[in-house]
């Protein structure tokens, strides 16, 4: 395992589009600009839809395989018995066209999932595969606070490294708590794969007062620049994902990554005050990755639904907050039909209290 502050990783969840399709051509450039920056770490799942199959035509198919390295993750969301989940594993190197995983995750590990993990006794066929040689590294990508992470590793010291979300503005969160969870993974001496260090795209459009602060220190910087560095100056990381969505992205990105600077002590203070200011924001964390959407008994789309909300707590823009949540409730599925059933919040990653928050939004977006 490497342990190269700043080695970069691009996460393929938000990749290019053209309409619902994944854009291979703009993918296979962005794929070509990383590797020839010296970079290798590429992690899908497969429950981002499309992504494999995409990773497979953009960077398998026309790259050797001892060139790069790859990360996919089995998820219990989709999988619900033992005998679906371990079937996922074949599907994912069928999918990408290889025939072992670099790196194999379980995925999206909460206090809701932890335990359908244990039940299905996926541990140990994560091992068994790591035996077989057809998965080189294990690990677990983890959405819970540092009691639980200490739980998971004492019971599973075997893990080679754990994913974890980790920014500047959730670094003292109480809801993600990236702090903690770094320290606890540091105590148990396993190397970081952070993801979510732009926090879903939110830090590359900060707040107008955040902006300011930023390009008086740095002129020209991009805020998302500010993000990864803060990340990947942290001790004992293996890799920072940034989920790049286009060719400009990639450029960004490689631009201070490939001849990595830690952030000094003058741009710790800037992140240190941007902190503050967004201890005061009033928007709801969603980073619209959509986990909470296939198991809704209602359909509702729920980052959609905050989406619009967020338009009226961020800009007190309230008529084009009910135009955009009419929008996405158009088929019926209102943000009050919610029958509090709890299934999505044992998956949401950002521990969000979305029955609480869909009611408010109700309230106040429906008229
Ligand atoms: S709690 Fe509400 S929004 Fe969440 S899955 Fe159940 S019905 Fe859907
Ligand atoms: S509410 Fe949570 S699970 Fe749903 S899209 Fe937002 S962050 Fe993801």
């Amino acid at each position: 395992m490497t342990d190269k502050t700043g080695k970069l990783g691009f996460g393929l969840m938000r990749l290019p589009r053209r309409g619902v399709k994944i854009d291979v051509a703009q993918m296979s450039q962005m794929v070509d600009l990383f590797l020839d920056a010296g970079f290798t770490y590429f992690d899908t799942a497969r429950v981002y839809q499309g992504s494999e199959t995409a990773t497979r035509k953009a960077l398998v198919k026309r790259h050797p395989r001892d060139s790069f390295t790859i990360a996919t993750k089995l998820n219990t969301m989709i999988a619900p018995t033992a005998r679906m989940a371990r079937k996922q594993f074949e599907t994912s190197c069928k999918n990408l066209g290889v025939d072992y995983v670099d790196h194999y995750l379980l995925h999206n590990l909460t206090n809701g999932t932890y335990k359908s993990y244990e039940r299905l006794g996926l541990w140990d066929y994560l091992l068994d595969l790591k035996r077989q040689g057809k998965v080189r590294n294990v690990g677990f990508s983890f959405h819970a606070g540092p009691e639980l992470l200490e739980q998971v590793l004492r019971a599973h010291p075997e893990v080679d490294f754990v994913q974890l979300q980790i920014n500047y503005a959730d670094w003292e969160n109480p809801r993600i708590t990236s702090r903690a969870n770094y320290e606890v993974a540091r105590a148990h001496g396993k190397p970081i794969v952070i993801m979510e260090p732009v926090k879903g795209g939110a830090l590359a459009k900060p707040a107008s007062e955040i902006r300011a602060l930023m390009d008086d220190a740095a002129p020209g910087a991009s805020y998302a620049s500010w993000a990864i560095r803060f990340a990947a100056g942290l001790d004992g990381i293996m890799c920072v994902l940034s989920g790049m969505s286009n060719v400009e992205q990639m450029t960004d990105n490689l631009s201070y990554m490939r001849d990595f600077r830690p952030l000094d002590a003058r741009e710790m203070a800037v992140i240190q005050r941007a902190r503050e200011i967004l201890g005061n924001a009033r928007d709801i964390p969603c980073t619209a990755c959509r986990y909470c959407v296939e198991g809704c008994p209602r359909h509702i789309l729920i980052p959609g639904v905050f989406a619009a909300m967020n338009k009226q707590l961020v800009g007190g823009q309230l008529a084009e907050a009910r135009a955009d949540y009419r929008a996405a409730v158009d088929a019926g599925n209102f943000a009050s039909a919610c029958i509090a059933c709890g299934k999505c919040e044992d998956v949401c990653p950002q521990n969000i209290q979305i029955i609480a928050q869909l009611r408010e939004c109700a309230d106040a977006l429906e008229i």
